[in-house]
């Protein structure tokens, strides 16, 4: 017999080889096969009695493994979509859906694990549920079958109590449930809260924090049933769920839903799907929801429940109020914002200073002739690593020792401009030499565990004020915080990039929500030099459907995305040359096709960034009002350009529905 095998390969199309006694059953099975000199994993994506090839060219396939299920009609349905509409071949679509350790020749060999830790958990009483998240319950749990729903909250609502409510009854109806977060550092919370809340209930994690070995092997669990709940990042969409009834994703604005590299979905956008191929309800939780979504929600696509009040009896929104950023960074924060600091402290509170370091980090200047110090393989400034004395570039890793005088002038006088999160943290010490301080963000939280050790802490008061990036902001509940400061946030007002003020507000509003979650009302200080900018007045008021409004019009006016659908080709290479002979054959092909409706091919240029690591990025931009025409226009494109020859240093990437364009 002939088994057609995918494997993880740029190309379309399926390979051919021998297998004694196959039958159907085997289709969607684990193999290994023959490759050049090597073998390589595949799946088996069809059983026949004749190939093309001639026998005699045909090798045999090598190893058939059956240590898990096959993936099922309904997999296959799923990954096909993704494959169609991510323009990204099928091999490569299955292979990567898989865990690390089953695309993998030696396979799992599942041992003897043991379960969950003996660790103490705290009881966890069920609250009785607002009014507010009873109506949002009742009202999801009217439909049953295919429905999204958007669970608009504001911060501290509950949403998290909606959720589980859900669970509590989809679980009763001896369903599966798949929960989605966007970042992994939320996990360790919503474990816990699972553990407390399902003592006898397997349930699983799943995000690239978790050892290969242990992925696979809950991996496994989740496909045999045994896991009833899967909580996990986006990589976690694809988790073969045989009883699945509910899926949850939290936070669905988050950026961090999209996949960057190899398949380029949208976790959020693929489990939409999922929810609809199974029929199941979907549920998308958010405190400011993305442009896309809330333009279905008021459409009628989606149904709509609010919760306007924090759940926690008392517990208010903080008040929000702008600040002008101190006249010379030298000095450090605005003396009013300072005075705040002390008062927390002086309570026994908790603050947090965040710091939106986007473009902002500390970078070394020369005030005598201008200078600045960039990286010579990417077109970014580099940032100083006072710590190690280090410059360091935050996009291909590049460091040197910071240089003791201007290399272009001589001046032994070089400054750093910005303030990143260790020349803050200087500043606070020496301000308030009694705080106990803790900074948080990417350079400091690199070791695993650190994140779940921090947290400890937090929550047992052990820590005054939080420094933090990004990182910080996320979905994170500790109800000591009362005081939120936020530094540097106008960068994102004159970015070139139209969803750019999308996600300040998001993000200025979640940061805002970890103060006061619990009885004490929370306070927050937002430094801007623009306080007139419709966003703030938007943010002073808590206003994020007001802001959604506005932002939409703006779209519309200009016909961005929700009101048109775009689609990205990245190219990047060493030679300019190269890129530009590529590029203009592909927009050439592009015009060809757009001619036959509704798409606009825009004129290749240089990516935000426009050299990284050594390599020239260039993009073009393609718009549709239409979806289907766009997706028409690409399955021609996408083919003529992998037919493109093109030297081996090219590499060029078709992105669909691309958020940083
Ligand atoms: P969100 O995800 O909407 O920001 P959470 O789900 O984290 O909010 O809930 C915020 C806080 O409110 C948590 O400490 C949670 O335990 C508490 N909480 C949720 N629902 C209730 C309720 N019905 N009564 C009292 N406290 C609640
Ligand atoms: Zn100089
Ligand atoms: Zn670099």
């Amino acid at each position: 017999m002939i088994v057609q095998v995918l494997l993880d390969l740029p190309l379309e199309q399926s390979f051919d080889f021998t297998m004694s006694e196959a039958t159907v059953a085997d289709i969607g099975y684990r193999v290994l096969v023959p490759w050049g000199k090597g073998q390589r994993v595949g799946v088996i994506r069809g059983v026949s009695e004749v190939s093309e090839h001639p026998p005699e060219k045909l090798k045999e396939v090598v190893t058939l493994w059956r240590d898990t299920g096959p993936l099922t009609p309904h997999d296959w349905k799923l990954l096909e979509f993704c494959s169609s509409y991510y323009h990204h071949p099928l091999g490569a679509t299955v292979l990567n859906s898989l865990p690390p350790a089953l695309r993998r020749p030696a396979g799992l060999k599942s041992a003897n694990r043991r379960r969950s830790s003996e660790k103490y958990v705290p009881e966890y009483v069920i609250p009785a549920l607002t009014p507010e998240q009873s109506q949002a319950l009742e009202c999801v749990t009217l439909h049953t079958g295919f429905r999204t729903h958007l669970l608009f909250g504001v911060t501290g609502s509950g949403k998290t109590e909606v959720y589980f409510h859900l669970i509590d009854r989809v679980l009763g109806q001896g369903k599966q449930v798949l929960l989605l977060v966007p970042e992994i550092n939320l996990t360790p919370q919503l474990e816990q809260r699972l553990e407390q809340r399902w003592k006898g209930v397997r349930w699983v994690s799943l995000h690239s924090g978790v050892s290969e070995k242990e992925r696979g092997l809950r991996w496994l669990e989740a496909q045999s049933g045994e896991a009833r709940i899967v909580l996990g990042t986006r990589l976690a969409v694809f988790t073969p769920l045989p009883d699945l009834g509910l899926i949850v994703v939290d936070e669905e604005h988050d950026a961090s839903y999209k996949q960057q590299e190899g398949l380029r979905y949208s976790a959020r956008d693929v489990a939409i799907v999922r929810a609809q191929q199974r029929n199941v309800p979907i549920i998308l939780g958010s405190a400011t929801p993305s442009l896309e979504t809330w333009d279905n929600a008021r459409r009628g696509r989606y149904d709509l429940h609010y919760l306007r009040h924090r759940a926690v009896a008392g517990a208010q929104l903080p008040t929000l109020r702008l600040v002008r950023p101190a006249q010379d960074i030298q000095d450090g924060l605005n003396p009013i914002i300072l005075q705040a600091l002390r008062e927390a402290l002086s309570r026994g509170e908790q603050s947090l200073v965040f710091i939106n370091r986007r473009g902002y980090a500390p970078v070394l200047y020369c005030p005598g002739c201008g200078w600045q110090a960039v990286c010579n393989r990417c077109s970014v400034r580099l940032v100083v690593h006072r710590r190690s004395q280090f410059l360091r570039c935050h996009h291909c890793g590049a460091q040197q020792p910071l240089p003791a005088y201007c290399p272009s002038c001589g001046n032994l006088h070089l400054e750093t401009r910005g303030e990143g999160t260790q020349k803050i943290e200087e500043w606070l010490v020496k301000q308030l030499p009694d705080a106990r301080l803790l900074r948080l963000d990417s350079d400091s939280l690199g070791r695993k565990g650190t994140w779940e050790e921090a947290r400890q802490r937090i929550l047992a008061r052990q820590v005054d004020i939080l420094v933090g990036t990004q990182l910080l902001v996320k979905g994170h509940d500790f109800p000591g915080l009362s005081l939120v400061i936020a530094l540097n946030a106008d960068q994102a007002l004159f970015s070139s990039d139209f969803r750019a003020t999308e996600r300040l507000f998001a993000q200025l509003i979640q940061v805002a929500g970890r103060a006061g979650r619990g009885a004490i009302r929370g306070e927050v200080w937002i430094e801007t030099e623009y306080a007139d900018h419709p966003l703030y007045h938007a943010l002073q008021n808590q206003d994020s459907e007001g802001f959604l409004q506005q932002e939409l019009e703006q779209r519309q006016q200009v016909g961005w995305p929700p009101y048109s659908y775009l689609a990205l080709l990245r190219v990047e290479a060493e030679k300019s040359e190269v890129i530009a002979e590529f590029l203009s054959k592909a927009h050439q092909q592009a015009r060809q096709f757009a001619a036959a409706g509704e798409i606009q091919v825009y004129d290749p240029v240089p990516a935000l960034m426009a050299r990284r690591a050594g390599l020239q990025r260039w993009q073009l931009l393609i718009q549709s009002n239409h979806r289907g025409n766009l997706q028409g226009f690409l399955t021609l494109w996408h083919s003529a350009l992998m037919n493109l020859r093109h030297p081996r240093e090219l590499h060029w990437i078709l992105e669909v529905d691309p958020l940083d364009c």
